[in-house]
């Protein structure tokens, strides 16, 4: 079976789970005045990624989720109104903070173009009738397909939010597959924005984990905001040492995901019944089934009897992620099932 239904299913490698040491450990939650643990192996991988995005500080967490929440606890309060596009993660799948049983913050939607990205004119036009607290983007932006916002963009978008003083929080779950794709650093992306999370646990390959960065005062409050929510680990360095050797080491991987996304779409090029997602950018390939003849979820089940294992996300859409588990063999393999089941339609 070629499972392609996540990138978090990529696994670790012995490599990676040797890399934890016990000398290290020590009790992540009991903090310092500076709100540091007394994990090193946790405080070496928040300094390595501070140091690589060039932030003043990173915090550790155990998701991407957990991180997003307590930044967007961080920034705002109840009642604020945070503006969004309406297919973010953040909003979609975690939903947490915009509930009644979250944060009750209130959602306002910016319309993404037709790259993926966000408009300009609809964030200026959002930014100037409403009392905006925190602007929100994805990049890369997992269910517009993974696709990228450019360096040139970022500055367009972080001059609009500084001219209504309003902060700017990125999910880049996939941060380091989009500076791949753009061909620039990871700090060039970052720079344009307050606030920031990157998941250890997707195409980097490390069992789990997610960090947040910011700056000093950020940092501090989002300390106090992790510890509420139950965020606050002990020897976590047991999951920092493999997310610190995954930064370390699985970078690379993620240009032969990105290649192979693209060579799969290249490969149906051809399809007669569905509709492949134009300019494939990053790690994920976003297929709509609708004129197919199948739901997303019969579409997706004819393909497992043939061997490959995908997911609806979005009505009438599926999609596919490619990690460092998946071979070139095995992404033309999936390309060759996707025809042979077009031909069945
Ligand atoms: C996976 C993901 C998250 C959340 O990360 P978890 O570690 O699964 O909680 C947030 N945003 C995006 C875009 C993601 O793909």
């Amino acid at each position: 079976m070629i499972d392609l239904r996540s990138d978090t299913l990529s696994m670790p490698t012995k490599e990676m789970l040797e890399s934890i040491t016990i000398d290290k450990l020590g009790d992540a939650g009991r903090l310092d005045s500076y709100g540091r643990g007394e994990d090193r192996a946790v405080n070496e991988l928040e300094d390595y990624s501070s140091n690589l995005l060039k932030k003043d500080r990173a915090l550790f967490f155990s998701s991407g989720t957990l991180a997003n929440n307590a930044a967007l606890l961080t920034h705002c309060n109840a009642g604020d109104k945070v503006l969004i596009d309406e297919i973010i993660h953040i909003y979609k799948s975690e939903k947490f903070t915009f509930t009644s049983k979250g944060g009750n913050l209130t959602p306002l939607f910016y319309k993404l173009d037709e790259n993926g990205t966000p408009s300009i004119e609809s964030l200026r036009e959002q930014l100037e009738n409403n009392n905006v607290k925190l602007l929100i983007i994805e990049n890369s932006h997992n269910f517009a397909g993974g696709t990228c916002i450019t360096l040139e963009k970022l500055k367009d978008i972080s001059d609009v939010a500084k001219a209504y003083n309003v902060k700017i929080h990125m999910d880049g779950a996939r941060l380091f597959n989009a500076a791949e794709s753009l061909n620039v650093k990871p700090w060039e992306i970052v720079k344009y924005v307050d606030s920031v999370m990157f998941c250890l646990s997707k195409g980097l390959g490390a069992p789990m984990g997610s960090l947040l960065l910011g700056d000093f005062k950020f940092i501090q409050k989002a300390t106090e905001v992790k510890k509420m929510l139950g965020g606050n680990m002990r020897q976590a360095g047991v999951i920092a040492s493999p997310g610190l050797y995954a930064l370390k080491n699985n970078l690379k991987f993620l240009r032969e995901d990105n290649e192979n996304a693209k060579l799969f779409s290249k490969l149906l090029d051809n399809i007669k019944n569905v509709r492949v997602q134009k300019n494939v950018e990053t790690n994920i390939v976003m297929l709509d089934v609708k004129d197919s003849g199948l739901s997303a979820e019969e579409y997706c089940s004819r393909l497992r009897e043939k061997g490959l294992l995908i997911r609806p996300v979005l009505e009438n859409k599926v999609r596919l992620v490619f990690y460092k588990d998946i071979s070139r063999e095995e992404t033309e393999k999936a390309a060759k099932i996707i025809l042979e089941l077009d031909d069945e339609l």
